[in-house]
């Protein structure tokens, strides 16, 4: 009996499922999340684990059973023709070997015998559930999950998204009454440029692609969903009324591709806990080369009769498993906002947080962009903020949790002077960066010195943050040209400096010399010019004593170039600090008087982007890099939806390829790579 558990069991329970009904509100309904999906997990198998000691203390009306958070005003009900569930979660192997060991029980009990069990592998999309119903071929009704029994009739803002057919291909001919079911999506592109739109206008931002998703659907005015440019993935045939019959699900798939509607190519039937773990593997790995966000796999039954069988329970089929991928946001405290500043000068405020392990690393600083996105954002010193920490990119602050917000917080106010040097912070009027403008700021020059030895610049290794700033404190380094004065001596009377770094480190410095003129062109630190404009100019120009008498009007010429890196070179060369650069470069024999030189080319690839695996017959590796990269090509080491082709020679990368594939991305060997050098 409950009057027998422990009071303060009891009302545990109790506050556990009050917390998660207003997160699911406030998700479900506000399109709004109050804390990271992290922390309403944790909260949902807390409440999970005492209902599973204390059974008398569960209840139908838990959230436990129940499915989505309820309806919002804007929309009439739509009572779906069969239940839309949600899905039971595992968050490892461990449990997920466990699902399939109780689910093979299950099934041979309603007498399946096999070899392999037929299973079905997808990814989990990150967006909404829709139901779609087409009559005689024509969308007729499309609706929202809800609370999986009663939805939201969406019907004319699915109308205005593109990648959802009004009418059904009819190659085999039209069903009376088809029912799909998929998941509306935002894919990353669109939701970038959405967010940067609304940066913008002033307005608040989306914390991410599914919350973006949801709110752009459920809006009053269908224009604004069709502005948004959302996806769609069906996974699921729902019902059908005078059209065929199907056992597997992997034949529903392949019916409702016939009909035109768009199914995920990232679907396999698979047998066993070691093919799914691959799978698994393989699309973690991959999570953040696709356009659109997945936060985890589903596998499934494949066979419709056993599916049938085993029915389900109040919130989620029994014959389908959620596998959910490591969490990517987490919330912690946010201790301080500090600014830093980047060698072209450029303020960055990022946040000081309470340590936290999330995205698969510890993380204690996270950027803040700039300083719209702090006032957009509105976070400040002492608040609960959610961070998200995405594959190799940098973790940045989502969010506050406003809830949490002391009373005696006060807006952050991003600083006037410079942290390092206490010289103004200035924006200029049509940029979004803020900077410091006194060019012999420490915390530039340590950090143009650092670049300067980088390995995308002049490749000099062993000079790190805390040698350049030994270099620059004891005065033996003013700008990066000072490199080439030090001497065996100097290096000795730093502190802690070894006789056989000092060596390894002169040496290192005098090898750069042979660098090609572009890597110097990236080294000397000119806002705007990377890698591509540094090749083109290297590549009119040839050595840094020509390039010193480039002029505006020719650089701008200069095609792939441009007035406004042609304005910042010019500038560059005509300042103090740059003027004496290249004029001691010059004299130590700096770039491009010797080493290799920059051929000429015509630049039949700029734009395009390329990833190189595998072993080719004719050519190095790095050969074949130089080669694209001075036709004006990219060449990235990951493959990405960006890259325009992956060239592969002998025993090719297996994930690259594999990601190529997902990407369909296409495949060139090594005539067609020769072709492709050969275009004029
Ligand atoms: P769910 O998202 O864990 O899984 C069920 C849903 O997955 C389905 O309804 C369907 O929409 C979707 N799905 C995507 N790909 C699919 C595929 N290939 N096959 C089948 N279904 C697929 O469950 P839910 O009930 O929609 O939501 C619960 C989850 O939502 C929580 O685990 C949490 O992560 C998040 N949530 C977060 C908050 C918050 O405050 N942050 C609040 C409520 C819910």
């Amino acid at each position: 009996m409950a009057s027998d558990i422990d009071q303060s069991v009891v009302s545990k329970v109790a506050q556990l499922r009050s917390q998660l009904r207003r997160y699911n509100f406030s998700y479900f309904v506000l399109d709004s999340p109050e804390v990271p999906d992290s922390v309403f997990d944790e909260t949902m198998a807390e409440l999970r684990e005492l209902e599973a000691k204390y059974p008398e203390l569960d209840q139908l009306d838990s959230p436990t059973h129940q499915v989505g958070g309820g309806l919002s005003e804007l929309f009439s009900a739509v009572r779906h023709p069969s239940p839309m569930m949600s899905l039971d979660n595992v968050f490892d192997r461990v449990e997920l070997e466990r699902w399939l060991a109780r689910l093979e029980r299950s099934i041979a009990a309603e007498g399946w015998i096999g070899q392999s069990m037929p299973l079905f592998f997808e990814l989990k999309i990150d967006g909404l559930a829709l139901s779609i119903v087409y009559r005689n071929g024509q969308l007729e009704q499309a609706s929202t999950r809800g609370d999986g029994v009663v939805g939201e009739d969406v019907t004319q803002n699915i109308l205005t998204v593109g990648q959802i057919p009004r009418s059904l291909g009819s190659g085999s001919g039209v069903p009376t009454m088809l029912e799909v079911r998929g998941e509306l999506y935002m894919p990353i592109t669109s939701f970038r440029a959405l967010n940067d739109q609304r940066l913008s206008d002033g307005l608040p931002l989306f914390a991410n692609p599914r919350n973006a998703a949801a709110g752009s659907l459920r809006q009053k005015d269908p224009r604004i969903t069709a502005s948004r440019r959302l996806g769609f993935w069906s996974y699921q045939l729902g019902m059908i009324e005078g059209g065929p019959a199907f056992s597997s699900h992997s034949e529903t798939l392949d019916y409702l591709t016939g009909m035109g509607l768009p199914v995920n190519p990232n679907v396999r039937k698979v047998g066993s806990l070691n093919e799914i773990s691959l799978l698994l593997d393989e699309f973690q790995g991959l999570r953040h080369g696709l356009d659109y966000d997945i936060d985890g796999a589903v596998v499934k039954l494949d066979d419709l009769e056993l599916r049938e069988k085993l029915g389900a329970t109040a919130r989620a089929p029994r014959w389908a498993i959620a596998y959910k991928f490591p969490p990517e946001e987490k919330m912690t405290k946010l201790q301080e906002i500090m600014v830093s500043i980047g060698r072209t000068g450029k303020a960055t405020p990022f946040a000081k947080l309470e340590p936290v392990f999330v995205g698969g690393s510890t993380v204690q600083l996270a950027t803040l962009h700039n300083q719209d996105q702090v006032a957009i954002k509105d976070v400040r010193p002492g608040d609960t903020v959610i961070v998200r920490k995405a594959g190799d990119v940098i973790p940045e602050v989502v969010g506050p949790i406003l809830e949490l917000r002391p009373s005696d917080s006060v807006p952050w106010k991003f600083p006037a002077e410079c942290p390092s040097c206490g010289g103004p912070l200035l924006r200029p009027g049509d940029e979004s960066d803020t900077y410091c403008v006194n060019f012999e700021c420490r915390a530039q020059v340590v950090q143009r010195l650092i670049h300067f030895c980088s390995r995308g610049a002049m490749r000099i290794e062993g000079l790190g943050e805390k040698r350049a700033e030994q270099l620059i404190d004891s005065g033996l380094v003013g700008d990066p040209s000072d490199l080439y004065d030090l001497s065996f001596e100097d290096l000795m009377g730093l502190e802690k400096t070894k006789e056989r770094s000092a060596e390894t480190l002169l040496h290192q410095i005098e090898a750069s010399k042979n660098q090609p003129l572009w890597r110097l062109l990236v080294a000397i630190s000119v806002k705007h010019i990377g890698e591509v404009a540094a090749q083109l100019i290297a590549e009119r120009y040839q050595t840094l004593e020509a390039t010193k008498a480039a002029t505006y009007e020719e650089l701008s010429e200069i095609d792939g170039v441009g007035p406004v890196i042609a304005s910042s070179l010019v500038d560059f060369i005509e300042s103090v600090w740059g003027s004496r650069l290249i004029e001691r470069l010059i004299e130590f024999g700096v770039g491009g008087s010797s080493g290799e030189a920059v051929q000429s080319h015509p630049q039949t690839l700029l734009g395009l982007s390329y990833v190189v695996t595998g072993t080719l017959r004719s050519m190095g590796r790095e050969e074949v890099e130089k080669e694209l990269k001075s036709r004006g090509a990219k060449v990235t080491s990951s493959v990405s939806a960006k890259t325009t082709a992956l060239i592969a020679g002998e025993s090719p990368g297996a994930s690259k390829l594999a990601k190529a594939e997902a990407l369909s991305i296409p495949l060139i060997d090594e005539t067609e790579l020769e072709t492709l050098l050969a275009r004029n």
